[in-house]
């Protein structure tokens, strides 16, 4: 797949991605405009299930939905309160150093630059470009595991780790696909592109892709 190929294949997706439920960040952005429940959503989702992370977000933020708040909470509550997101021990205590340091270092408002954000404790490239991205409408592309295996499965990269194709990305995907590279992508993901057994012959997308045409097409 090449930048020609990509205009069709976006515009492609992106009305395939209508029929299916949005990633659950994206809907705690549309749902509540704030950042700080974006971010938080984000750490609750590392290694964790669209579904849980939701219930966890919902309950969690039913409780408490800002830094000042949450650091109030015992920490017992809050493990309590994400059970059983993957990794909820640790979580819960990155949940309250970053609610402590955004207080104490950013008057309570989640920065808007991936730097800074990368500062933050528990928050890596992934979680930084899904900030900007989803809560700032700033130019970034977030790599996760779904957005690393389908641009590599299209043959649009040829890389072994996220990082290596966030760094790709950057040098070829044309800047208006990036902010929303990532919803796209993750969307398709979960119910088409998935990680084991895609759903290839069934794919709108399929002529374009290196991994369809090696494997189905004689
Ligand atoms: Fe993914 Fe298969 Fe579609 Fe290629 S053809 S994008 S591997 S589902």
């Amino acid at each position: 797949m090449n930048n020609k190929h990509i205009k069709i294949v976006i515009a492609i997706l992106k009305e395939e991605v209508k029929k299916w439920k949005p990633p659950i960040v994206d809907e705690i952005e549309k749902q509540s405009k704030d950042p700080y429940l974006v971010l938080i959503s984000c750490i609750l989702s590392l290694r964790t299930k669209d579904k849980v992370t939701e219930n966890a977000s919902k309950k969690l933020f039913s409780l408490s939905n800002n830094p000042y708040s949450i650091l109030k909470l015992p920490l017992t509550t809050i493990r309590k309160t994400i059970y059983p997101v993957g990794f909820y021990r640790r979580k819960a205590e990155t949940i309250k150093r970053i609610s402590k340091i955004l207080i104490e270092n950013y008057n309570g408002i989640v920065p808007n630059e991936i730097d800074e954000l990368l500062k933050l404790p528990g928050v890596g490239r992934k979680t930084a470009n899904l900030v900007i991205t989803v809560a700032y409408k700033k130019q970034g592309i977030c790599v996760d595991t779904h957005v690393h295996r389908i641009v590599n499965r299209w043959g649009y990269v040829k890389t072994k780790s996220p990082h290596q194709t966030e760094i790709s990305l950057r040098k070829k995907l044309p800047s208006q696909y990036w902010i929303t590279f990532n919803n796209l992508l993750v969307t398709f993901g979960q119910n088409l592109c998935r990680p084991i057994s895609p759903k290839c012959p069934v794919c709108s997308i399929s002529k374009y892709c290196y991994y369809y045409n090696e494997n189905f097409v004689n």
